[in-house]
């Protein structure tokens, strides 16, 4: 059970009460990992912290900071030195898309008569703005405040959240796409930077989620069908399904255990094939 060596390490999830980060905080307790579940929903978070100490007979905790609001993070890591010591593993979760972000359409027609509302040209400034900095600089900044515990212990892992759209982007989420590109080159970035101090940063891409945010756009309510969206997405994932929560757990258990120990900069898609298949 305890031989990845992972037993009484503190590990910090962003977007911790969220889908992806509270199967992986479940799968780190499982291996007797103490997990601080970060959030901007702390009852959220408490709730998830709670169910894993029942679960795992684990120490968790549920702690409010948001991501983008370096004062917050500060204060939340006083509180994780208090209850539990300083942080090993940081996985920065915290992230999404919105539809202020979001094109009405795939592509423009280049009609005259085209509502430029629905294309690039609606596209709000804020939204934009919004998507960017909550996956890009709400990586970075809980990056910043955390491996500062990593690199005065001379060791530690950080784990970036990216997307399928860091590679090729997805029709609609401009700013998604650029920003979950932008985590894949600092995860590089700081990779390199921190070669020499014992800490590694690494990040999993994972493929579609089921989400219930996104259920919706990819199911029809009325016949219980794949939307268009819906089919693209599976049609072009080799394995034809979605992936579950549960199924990013093994390649984040190797990227934080010392199975991984010279593995640093890379970008691991989690995907059913789908960075692998040009639809063909
Ligand atoms: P989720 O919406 O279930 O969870 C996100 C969590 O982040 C929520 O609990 C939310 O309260 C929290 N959060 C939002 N803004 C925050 C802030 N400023 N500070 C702190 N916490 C904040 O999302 P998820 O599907 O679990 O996604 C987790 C990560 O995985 C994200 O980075 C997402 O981009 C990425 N991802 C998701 C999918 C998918 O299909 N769901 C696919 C690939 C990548």
């Amino acid at each position: 059970m305890n031989d990845l060596n992972l037993k009484d390490k503190i590990a910090v999830l962003t977007g911790g009460a969220g889908i992806i980060c509270s199967a992986m905080a479940r799968s780190l307790a499982a291996y007797g990992v103490k997990t601080v579940i970060l959030d901007l929903n702390k009852d959220a978070a408490t709730d998830v912290a709670k169910q894993i100490e029942k679960e795992f007979n684990t120490p968790s905790i549920g702690v409010y900071a948001s991501v983008l609001d370096k004062a917050s993070l500060e204060s939340a890591r006083k509180d994780i030195h208090e209850k539990f010591g300083p942080v090993d593993i940081l996985v920065n979760g915290a992230g999404g898309n919105s539809p202020a972000a979001t094109t009405g359409v795939e592509k423009m027609n280049g009609t005259e008569d085209e509502n430029l509302e629905e294309t690039f040209f609606g596209l709000q400034i804020e939204g934009f703005d919004r998507v960017f900095d909550l996956n890009f600089k709400g990586t970075l900044i809980p990056s910043m405040v955390f491996a500062n515990d990593m690199v005065r212990k001379k060791s530690g892992v950080i784990i970036n959240i990216s997307s399928m759209n860091s590679y090729r982007p997805l029709t609609k989420i401009a700013a998604y796409s650029a920003a979950k590109a932008a985590v894949n080159n600092f995860t590089q970035w700081l990779a390199v930077h921190f070669s020499k101090t014992g800490v590694r940063v690494n990040a999993i891409a994972p493929g579609f989620l089921m989400t219930n945010q996104n259920r919706f756009l990819l199911i029809d309510e009325k016949t219980g069908d794949h939307t268009p969206r819906g089919m693209k997405i599976i049609n072009g994932t080799p394995m034809e399904r979605y992936c579950i929560p549960e199924e990013l757990t093994g390649t984040l258990l190797y990227l934080v255990s010392d199975l991984s120990k010279f593995v640093t900069g890379v970008v691991i898609p989690v995907d059913g094939g789908f960075s692998a298949y040009g639809g063909v």
